[in-house]
């Protein structure tokens, strides 16, 4: 069956100084990052891969993002770039998103699931552990606030399948389409990607396992600015480590079979935004 891939922002930011976040450009000029999502169509329903900012962050950004996001992120807040607001716009009825697959659950990328509190969240069980019941640490990353709508989790763990040498687990049982859980361990505890073929090509949503598309392929070209803001947030380093140097092989032996994107790179969404 056919399936369409939507690649969605949801969520710019504009942290820092280009010279920084990307390794070229102005010291004075802020940098640029997107929250890359997907909107998956199938015969069946729509389904979101991580979802951004949502319409509630956007208007009580204070309480829902805090101040140290806010203020170290910069976040546009831009109504449009909402998720709910794109799929309207791509005539789709919101209604119809019946399944969400986060690759985490940190506040730039679960805002979203308050505005489709009807559909499904598929999330591998130790990152929902982490975020449901939060350290005092934590607090900063997973808010509260945007799961106060009490989401319909569907917890999920590893069974033994394998994906191209990864571990993974089909997200959504009885659905004609591929959604696999990818577990990536590091950025967070339960940290995943998200793997969905489109035209016998995967792709793999990387989330935050890495931030800047050089990390697979040329990793000694990684700015300084991310690479800084990476470890600030890791959670494991180890994991995380060994996860990056598996995505980078993935990416030089499977080219053919796979291709990669993580979730802030804005020159990796404008790949598939423009082409
Ligand atoms: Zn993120």
């Amino acid at each position: 069956m056919s399936v369409k891939v939507h690649h969605l922002n949801c969520g710019s930011m504009c942290p820092g100084c280009q010279r920084l976040i990307s390794g070229r450009g102005s010291w004075t000029v802020p940098g640029e990052l997107v929250s890359h999502c997907l909107l998956i169509e199938t015969s069946e329903s729509l389904i979101l891969v991580d979802t951004g900012l949502g319409l509630a962050d956007i208007h009580d950004p204070v309480r829902r993002l805090g101040r140290g996001f806010l203020s170290l992120l910069r976040p546009r807040l831009s109504i449009e770039e909402a998720a709910i607001s794109q799929v309207r716009g791509l005539g789709y009825d919101p209604r119809d998103v019946r399944h969400i697959v986060p690759t985490h659950l940190d506040l730039d990328h679960a805002g979203g699931l308050s505005d489709f509190p009807w559909a499904d969240v598929h999330v591998f069980g130790p990152e929902l552990r982490a975020a449901t019941n939060p350290s005092l640490l934590d607090r900063q990353r997973y808010r509260p606030l945007q799961f106060g709508h009490q989401p319909r989790w569907v917890e999920h763990q590893v069974q033994g399948d394998q994906w191209l040498g990864f571990e993974s687990i089909r997200a959504i049982p009885g659905l004609s389409a591929d959604v696999l859980i990818v577990p990536l361990v590091g950025h967070t505890r339960g940290h995943s990607g998200v793997a969905v073929q489109e035209n016998g090509k995967w792709l793999l949503h990387c989330g935050d396992a890495y931030f800047h598309r050089s990390q697979v392929d040329r990793p000694d070209e990684m700015p300084v600015g991310l690479r800084v803001f990476e470890a600030m947030v890791q959670t494991r380093r180890k994991p995380r480590l060994e996860n990056q140097r598996r995505l980078l092989e993935l990416a030089h032996q499977r080219r053919e079979q796979v291709e990669l994107f993580c979730a802030h790179d804005p020159e990796e969404f404008a790949r598939y935004r423009h082409g």
